[in-house]
């Protein structure tokens, strides 16, 4: 009998079990399954990849099975918040392929696509709503939504949450939450920070941890080589030009630090006839979709995104990742690795190390307790570089990157958010990370302004004072429809200011 039949999971969440091949149970469904059964909230340390969809999935889909209660009009019974769109919409793909044998609804909501067909579908209610928190509180406002009869609520990815600035937006969550619940609290890192805020959704929680994060980079074959930060493009078109010619490669994830970097490098590769894409919060969501769709069917092998785009992406046959700029922040490191060691395959990772890096390289190894191995420049390097074509410019675009990067090098002024780094910050990980500029020289962009500026895309965001400070005040927002017409538009051209 396997695991998940011992623990007495319903027959139809068995046989979609049985259909996914999935015979034994990860770490992380091992220790969160038992106590989730019976009821108890959670707090697990574990990062995506780890099987942590399955793990909260399937209790709560058994426990919401065993207890068939009528669907109420614009409610939930489970309600899972994720910070991106895609990992949303990742979760709900699992969450409907082990409900495949079970009358359960489920339903993902999240910004960058028009709201209505989304409040539509909620009319009659849904068993589990996955969710990103700015278009949840979107579709609340619009009355499309209330939470008063959420049974389970799950907060995924938390320290990245807060990094993304949904703080207040969560605070927010939370009030509308009945106090009788199922509450689970997952984050890849557990500062104080993240903890004190764990505190306010769970109650006496069993407590999870899984493999700590050195053990997904034991798996993967990694390398870095030192090189200046305006020769890293020519080095990174050469050896994926090099990878794809020798069958190598199947297919590569290049993480920049910006999302302007990453269009440049997709200019830089797309010139050398390398298809490649990227994905980023300037993108549309259409534009996003395709890329990753391309990238999961291998008609494009090089996808470019930044770190917050990426976070929880699961695409099988990533054989490669590229660091085009070390993370100043080391467990990202191990989260982009571990993009190609999923599921227990093995992958290659390779570093560009500027010389203003090196520190970060050392985080790095001091927190996976390995030594990264040296791989030399190709011979000929400079002359191969000189051959490779110069990349389209567009003026305008280019204009565009230079008003940002202007405005990323002021810093945080002017945008009202909260500057809270994860873990408090400490030492040298809180300044910000070096990147390219028009020029090729190198400046100062603070990463978690650009992952703010970025991410949110569409995707309205953290929601905000629109006086500025305060933060959580109710908002009076009412779009389309309902509500007087001035102050939606004012709260819109407020937002678009923001
Ligand atoms: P997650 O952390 O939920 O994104 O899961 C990572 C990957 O592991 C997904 O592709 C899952 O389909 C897969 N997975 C989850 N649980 C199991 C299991 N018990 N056996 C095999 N694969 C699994």
């Amino acid at each position: 009998m396997s695991f998940f039949a011992e623990l007495g999971l319903a027959e139809p969440i068995l046989r979609a079990l049985e259909a996914k091949g999935y015979n034994d149970p990860t770490p992380i469904q091992r220790q969160a399954i038992p106590a989730l059964l019976e009821g108890r909230d959670l707090l697990g340390i574990a990062q995506t990849g780890t099987g942590k969809t399955a793990a909260f999935a399937l209790p709560s889909l058994h426990r919401l099975a065993a207890n068939p209660i009528e669907r109420k009009p614009a409610s939930c019974r489970m309600l899972i918040l994720s910070p991106t769109r895609e990992l949303a919409a990742q979760i709900a793909d699992n969450i409907e392929g082990y409900a495949k044998y079970l009358k359960i609804s489920v339903a993902c909501v999240f910004g960058g696509v028009p709201i209505s067909k989304q409040a539509r579908r909620l009319v009659p209610g849904i068993d589990i709503l996955v969710a990103t928190p700015g278009r949840l509180l979107d579709l609340i406002d619009n009355r499309a939504l209330t939470l008063g009869r959420t049974e389970i609520f799950v907060l995924d990815e938390a320290d990245q949450m807060m990094d993304l600035g949904f703080i207040h937006a969560l605070k927010r969550v939370a009030n509308l939450l009945p106090k009788t619940r199922q509450s689970l609290f997952f984050s890849a890192t557990m500062p104080k920070a993240i903890e004190d805020l764990g505190k306010q959704f769970i109650v006496n929680p069993v407590r999870v941890e899984v493999a700590p994060n050195s053990t997904t980079a034991e798996r993967v074959e990694q390398y870095v080589t030192f090189v200046n930060q305006a020769e890293k493009q020519a080095l990174l078109t050469l050896r994926i030009r090099n990878l794809l010619e020798t069958k190598e490669m199947d297919r590569a994830l290049v993480f920049t630090r910006t999302k302007h970097g990453a269009d440049r490098v997709v200019r830089h590769l797309t010139s050398a006839g390398i298809e490649a894409r990227a994905i980023h919060g300037n993108k549309s969501q259409a534009q996003r979709t395709a890329a990753l769709d391309a990238f999961r069917q291998g008609s494009c092998p090089v996808l470019i995104a930044t770190d917050i785009a990426a976070r929880g992406i699961d695409v099988s046959g990533v054989s490669h990742v590229f660091n085009y700029e070390l993370p100043n922040v080391p467990e990202q490191y191990v989260h982009r690795i571990g993009r190609t060691a999923r599921a227990g395959a093995d992958g290659i990772a390779m570093s560009f190390c500027a010389p203003d890096e090196k520190p970060y390289l050392k985080d790095i190894e001091r927190l996976t307790r390995l030594k990264v191995d040296t791989m030399p420049l190709p011979e000929n390097f400079m002359a191969e570089a000189a051959k490779l074509p110069a990349p389209s410019r567009k003026p305008a675009e280019e204009e565009r990157d230079a008003r940002h990067d202007a405005r990323a090098q002021r810093g945080n002024g002017g945008r009202g958010g909260n500057g809270q780094s994860r873990g408090g910050g400490g030492g040298g990980q809180s300044h910000g990370g070096r990147a390219q500029g028009r020029d090729g020289r190198p400046r100062d962009v603070s990463p978690r302004q650009e992952q703010r500026d970025g991410e949110r895309g569409n995707d309205r965001g953290p929601v905000r004072n629109p006086l500025g400070e305060g933060g959580d005040k109710p908002r009076t927002f009412r779009p389309r429809g309902g509500g007087a017409p001035g102050v939606g538009a004012h709260r819109n051209k407020v937002r678009r200011a923001s």
